[in-house]
């Protein structure tokens, strides 16, 4: 039996995002600008190394793998990824997404195994869907979401809230997701890449959030995992609100992720742009790349960074 990959801290590594491709289909401005530029696409892993690496750090004892982006299923080999992936048997396979090509992946995403499904949704208004996002399809989006919660996924919404862009939507979403049976999830704007530009005037803690939850619902706090990047309440004994506190209540000194990106970049966090590139490593030589890593894993949250959210895979 292989050891496992833990650090100086003793977080051990059992999570892993592999980012699939930088493009997006979307422009939120938190996390791309209109003009972004991209990597190109001869610099992707092909599906069967996405396979051979997640194979490898398995034996490393790494239990849940997600998928993510940019959008991960602008992807063309998409569906030879999750399959690649699916022999694998990981404890959990997820999806993050925006949503917008979810109804043609829906079958695939069931075939291959994808239980956990991250959509992300910010806003209930189309005004404010295309001033945010340089969106047109949020009844797509929303049209998605309604055909998802028809199978058997385990969905949670990922709502980014800012504040004067879509703060105001706070109840409007939470009953929302509570009509559908939903879990959601605030997330705290981060400073990290295009964000850093504006995120001191939207950004909104954790702490306010739940202060104005509490105006209207009893909130009963849920006991999350060790290693969990959220915490969560259960509102007048329903619907679950979750919130990702990473600016005001970091979660660094228990993560237990890295990130695989595009490239094959393997990181020990998102907010660390160094990491060591997998791509034309052999596997001999890669237990010493994995020694450095977890060494290169920060223990106090970075402050902000330069590099873009989608580019190393959010
Ligand atoms: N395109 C997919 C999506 O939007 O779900 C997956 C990639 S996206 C980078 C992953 C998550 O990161 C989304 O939920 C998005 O809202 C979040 N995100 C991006 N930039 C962010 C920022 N500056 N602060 C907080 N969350 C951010
Ligand atoms: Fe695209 Fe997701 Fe970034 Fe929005 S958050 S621009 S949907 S990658």
């Amino acid at each position: 039996m292989n050891p496992l990959l833990i650090d100086a801290y003793g977080r051990r590594i059992r999570k892993l995002r592999i980012s699939v491709t930088d493009q997006c289909n979307l422009r939120c401005r938190y996390c791309m600008p209109l003009q972004a530029t991209f990597m190109d696409k001869d610099r992707y892993l092909i599906p069967a190394q996405y396979g051979e690496i997640a194979a490898e750090l398995q034996t490393y004892g790494l239990e849940e793998i997600r998928l993510t982006g940019g959008e991960p299923l602008l992807r063309a080999e998409f569906a030879e990824i999750l399959a690649a992936l699916k022999p694998l048997g990981f404890k959990k396979l997820g999806l993050t997404t925006n949503g917008i090509l979810l109804d043609r992946y829906l079958d695939c995403l069931e075939v291959n195994g994808v239980t956990a499904l991250n959509i992300s949704l910010d806003t209930l208004n189309p005004q404010t869907f295309q001033t945010l996002a340089y969106g047109r399809d949020l009844t797509k989006i929303l049209n998605n979401i309604a055909l998802a919660r028809q199978r058997r996924f385990q969905i949670k919404l990922n709502t980014v809230i800012m504040r004067a862009i879509n703060d105001g939507e706070l109840f409007d979403l939470v009953e929302y997701a509570r009509d559908l049976d939903l879990e959601i999830r605030f997330l705290e704007v981060m400073r990290i890449g295009y964000a850093c530009q504006n995120q001191s005037q939207w950004f909104i803690s954790a702490a306010e959030l739940i202060q104005r939850l509490e105006s209207r619902y009893r909130l009963t706090p849920l006991e999350s995992p060790q290693d969990a990047t959220a915490f969560s309440y259960r509102l007048n004994g329903g619907p679950v609100v979750g919130f990702i506190a990473s600016e005001s209540q970091p979660f660094c000194g228990h993560c237990s992720r890295w990130r695989l990106g595009a490239d094959g970049t393997l990181r020990a966090c998102l907010l660390k742009e160094d990491g060591v590139n997998l791509k034309n490593i052999p596997p001999a030589r890669r237990w010493e790349l994995y020694q450095t890593l977890l060494g290169l894993k920060p223990y106090l949250r970075p402050p902000e960074v330069p590099h873009a959210m989608h580019q190393i895979g959010g």
